[in-house]
Parts: C-alpha cells; structure tokens; sequence
C-alpha cells in the first residue's frame, strides 16, 4: 500500500505550531501527547479507556517486541495495528535507546550492535537493515532510524556515535521497503552545539518525512535540553514534525512547543500512576497518603477524566492501598488525560493566536509547573 504522508502547519505562533501530520491510520493534530505502550499495551487501560481520553498517538517499542513475542509472529497476526487492537496511529521507536540502556554486554561495531537479552541472556543483533525490518513487520505509521545514544557529556563518544549515527540513518533509508511508513531521522549530538548543529544539517539534506530530537532527558539539565532545542529549531526543516524523545512533564511539553516541539512521548504519566501518583495542576499528589483517606473530592476538581468525574480520592486511595489494578487504571486515565488535555488546549491556543498568554497562565497557575 502506498501512502502520501504530510505536514500541514494550520498557525504558528513564535516557534510554536498548530499542524496535521497525516498517516495511514489517520490524521494527527499537533502538538500532541503520545502514551507509551512499551509491549504494545499501555499498561493498564485498555484501547477504549485509550481512545475516550482522545489519545491519538500510541508509542510501542521495538527492542522488547523483536525479543516477546517477536515481530514475525506480530506480522503473521496482521501486525501490530490489529494485534493490539488500535486502529489509531501508531509509532516505534528504533530499539537503540533500548539496546544501549537494558541488554547485557552490548558490543558495538560499524555495522550494528550485538547484545545480550536481559529477558533470557539469549545474543541477538540489530544492524540499521535489522531495526527496519522488525519495524516493517510490526507495521507502525512512523518509524524511527537505529542511532546511537550516547552518554550527553561525553564529547568523544557523542563524536563517534554521531558518524555512525548519520551512516545507518542513510542505511535505513535504504533498507526501507514500505511506503505507509513514514521513516524519521534522529538528531545525536549530546549537549554539544557544534555536533547538533551537524546532525540536523546532515539529516535535513537526507529529506526525511519528519525528524525525532534524541539523546535528551538522559541526565543534562533542562537549560541544557532547551538550548540544545532552540540551536536545532533553526537547522530543521520548518514544513517537517519535530519529536522530542522521552520527555513529557507539563513544564516540558509546554517550554517544548515553545521551541518549535510537535510530538512528545514519556512513560512518565503511566510510570506515576502504578507509583500512586497523580499528576495535577495544583502539583503532584501521592493518593497513598494518610491525609486523603477520608477526601471525598476527586483527584483534580477541574479533569473531565472518567476517574475525576465518578470517584473520590479517598476511594482510589483505598483501592491503591488494598493493591486493587482499578487504582492504577484510574490513576492512568487521569495522568494521561492531563496530559493530552493539555496538549489540546495548547493547539488551541496556537491557534487563536494566544499561546504565549496560555504558556504565562500555565506558568503562573501550575504548580507543576515549577
Ligand atoms: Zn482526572
């Protein structure tokens, strides 16, 4: 099947922008929130919870699909669209991120990486041909190249790990087969202007449907991460999504749109949910604690989530501490219905031309935001 993908940007405001990527599975409006479903499930609620929250985008990854059940066998039952039914747009990562931080004794070489499974012990290795094809047969709208993610500080090795970056994102462009994927290159570069510099000019000339910022959250500080942001805003396309790997706090996602960010995706929202903590706009909240025992309010008194809407904090509280799954199911729709709500509001506001009143309301009003 072929497919035209496209970026059209409906208004800008500074360097931010209110856009529609179009897919296969159908349009994304940008900005946008992206859950993450590692295992090709977001833990804890189901695809319905997912779309009546109006998720859009759902991240799955590559490195753990390849190693349980394996992307042969998700390609025999129709791929990952109708394995995990969500007809929605979906996203792999490229198994780098995963490949460089969770498998054992990992060895890199010019031509790939081979690693140990942290599941069994069992050895495997991924070349940029290899990450393409487990990602062709898990059949994602939005691919991502094999990269390099190196340790931010480290100039040497970002240097080296920028060259071979570049090489296999000219071999997975090769590699690729399907034209209903659309493929994005990845920007390396550690908090190095020069070498992020040369990443975004290297990958803009190699015209790829959309561009993923990498190698950030990874333990630079956030002046760091937004400076790193404003440097590549110039050198990439401005007709091309831009998305920020890993990183999804209220305050990052709006100081991203801020610096030109379409496309966010964190585990966090999921990760504090099944830790019992709510994300608010009055900060986070520890539902687990004593003082909410008998708060017959909800989580947050302004979320429209179905938890906000039918229960009390006393009662999620109760089902956390009786290690009832409802508790982190709730606690994920909320969590998650904050973030994608927030990224609604924010694509509004861009497009009424208010958003940098909305970001100063944000910054005022949201304790999180500090
Ligand atoms: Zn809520």
């Amino acid at each position: 099947m072929s497919f035209s993908f496209s970026f059209d940007i409906q208004s800008k405001e500074g360097r931010a922008r209110a856009g529609t990527f179009r897919t296969p599975h159908g349009d994304l409006p940008t900005p946008l929130f992206a859950p993450v479903g590692t295992q090709a499930t977001v833990k804890s609620v189901t695809p319905a919870q997912l779309e009546e929250l109006q998720a859009t985008l759902v991240l799955a990854n590559t490195y753990h699909l390849y190693l349980r059940p394996g992307d042969e066998l998700i390609a025999q039952l129709g791929g990952l669209h109708e394995f995990m039914h969500w007809q929605r747009p979906i996203l792999t990562d490229s198994g780098g991120f995963q490949v460089f931080s969770l498998a054992d004794s990992r060895k890199i070489d010019q031509d790939g990486v081979t690693f140990k499974s942290h599941i069994d012990g069992s050895t495997h290795r991924i070349t940029p041909e290899k990450s393409i094809s487990i990602q062709e047969n898990l059949g994602a709208d939005i691919i991502m190249a094999f990269d390099e993610c190196s340790p931010p500080y480290d100039l040497a090795n970002n240097e080296a790990a920028l060259e071979r970056t570049h090489a296999w994102a000219v071999r997975c462009l090769q590699a690729k087969t399907r034209s209903d994927q659309a493929l994005f290159g990845i920007i390396q570069g550690g908090i190095f202007p020069e070498l992020r510099k040369r990443s975004a000019e290297y990958l803009n000339s190699m015209d790829f449907p959309g561009y993923a910022i990498g190698g950030l959250s990874v333990g630079e500080t956030k002046a760091e991460t937004l400076s790193i942001l404003e440097l590549v805003d110039e050198y990439l396309p401005k007709h091309k999504p831009r998305y920020l790997m890993g990183v999804g706090s209220p305050v990052d996602l709006v100081t991203g749109v801020q610096r030109g960010v379409d496309i966010f995706d964190c585990v966090l929202p999921t990760r504090l949910a099944r830790h019992h903590v709510a994300i608010t706009r009055a900060g986070r909240i520890n539902i687990a604690n004593a003082r909410y025992a008998c708060d017959a309010a909800p989580i947050d008194d302004t979320c429209h989530c179905y938890a906000c809407q039918n229960f009390s904090r006393a009662y999620i509280r109760h089902l956390v501490l009786a290690k009832e799954m409802l508790g982190s199911t709730l606690l994920t729709i909320h969590n998650l219905t904050t973030l994608v709500t927030l990224m609604s509001d924010i694509r509004l506001a861009i497009l009424q031309g208010c958003f940098e009143q909305f970001a100063a309301d944000f910054f005022e009003h949201w304790e999180c935001a500090s």
